[in-house]
């Protein structure tokens, strides 16, 4: 029998007999001894078995920080090219520098520039570009987003224009530039990041939220369009997340009342969104489609 690959690969425990072998009436201590590791062990390791992800390529939608980069270098990790986009509002050709920096000490190659998602037409040439540069595309991780919070009747037209453009129109345009391709090949990943807020309300996040639920009703629409060109659609729903950007501005006290309300009485960390996003692109979530996961340590229970 094939053995699975990660750490079950790992040499057999010498205390403990291989199958088949003469246990000499021992096999009682064997197991007291594996209840006894079992017993002890406080902080069990999952092992995830993620497959056939090596040499595709994946288009990580806002890398330069956050959860994106960590997808993005997440993925990297298992082999995956990445190219990705970053707005550079501020001038941040420098972040998005460090991360390719970082991608490619990991061995794969990466593609990277500016490239607004609110313009449909930046956006097919940059799915182009990356074709070229990168041999193809399989992978469509959404995650470029901004937050502009304000009580509803002080929003202005702009605040809730550029939330909804960039968070929902943004994830459909890269959506719609990679269908073609995906549906050709008969095989692609896509992950939409939604959020808590996708199916809470808060106060003052009407457009984040309309849009992150506009997230969650775009990835079920897709899949079952992609569905039968055997391209899965899924969405990942983080509740509050350590990254500098989206939580710098939140006020302590409200993080605080993030932090209760989960069940697991913490914030999360990049890596935690990362992790799921790698999953899901590999074929271990191979009959997984149209979903949203939860990444919000039991915040919505
Ligand atoms: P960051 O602000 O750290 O990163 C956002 C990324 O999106 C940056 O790379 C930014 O580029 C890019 N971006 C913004 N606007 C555009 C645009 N118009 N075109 C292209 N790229 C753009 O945010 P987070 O990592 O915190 O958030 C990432 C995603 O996760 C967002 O969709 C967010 O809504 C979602 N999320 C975050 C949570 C959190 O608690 N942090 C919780 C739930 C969901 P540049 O740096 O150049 O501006």
């Amino acid at each position: 029998m094939r053995r699975p690959r990660g750490s079950w690969n790992e040499p057999p425990n010498p205390r403990l007999p291989e199958s088949g072998e003469e246990t000499n009436g021992d096999s009682g201590s064997a197991v007291a001894q594996l209840l006894e590791e079992v017993g002890t062990e406080t902080e069990p390791r999952p092992v995830l078995t993620v497959e056939g992800l090596s040499g595709r390529v994946a288009v990580v939608t806002g890398a330069s920080s956050g959860i994106g980069r960590a997808s993005a270098v997440d993925l990297a990790r298992h082999g995956v090219h990445i190219a990705f986009n970053y707005l550079n509002k501020g001038g941040e050709r420098g972040l998005a520098e460090a991360v390719a920096e970082e991608l490619e000490a990991l061995g794969v190659r990466t593609y990277f520039r500016a490239c607004d998602v609110r313009d449909p037409g930046m956006v097919t040439a940059f799915m182009n570009e990356v074709e070229e540069e990168l041999g193809g595309i399989h992978i469509l991780v959404n995650n470029a987003g901004i937050g502009r919070d304000r009580a509803l009747w002080r929003m202005s037209d702009d605040e809730w224009d550029e939330v909804l453009r960039t968070n929902l129109s943004g994830a459909f345009y890269c959506l719609r530039a990679v269908a073609p391709r995906l549906r050709a090949q008969e095989f692609g990943k896509v992950v939409n990041i939604s959020s808590v807020h996708g199916r809470r309300s808060e106060f003052g996040i009407i457009n984040y939220s309309a849009a992150k639920a506009g997230i969650i009703a775009l990835t079920r629409n897709a899949a079952v369009e992609l569905g039968p060109s055997n391209v899965n659609v899924n969405a990942v729903a983080p509740g509050y997340i350590r990254t500098t950007r989206l939580t710098e501005g939140v006020p302590p006290e409200h993080l605080d009342r993030a932090r209760e309300r989960s069940a697991l009485g913490r914030l999360g960390d990049p890596q935690d969104v990362a992790g799921v996003v790698t999953f899901l692109c590999s074929e271990a979530a191979r009959h997984i489609t149209g979903a949203v996961i939860p990444i919000d340590g039991g915040y919505l229970l």
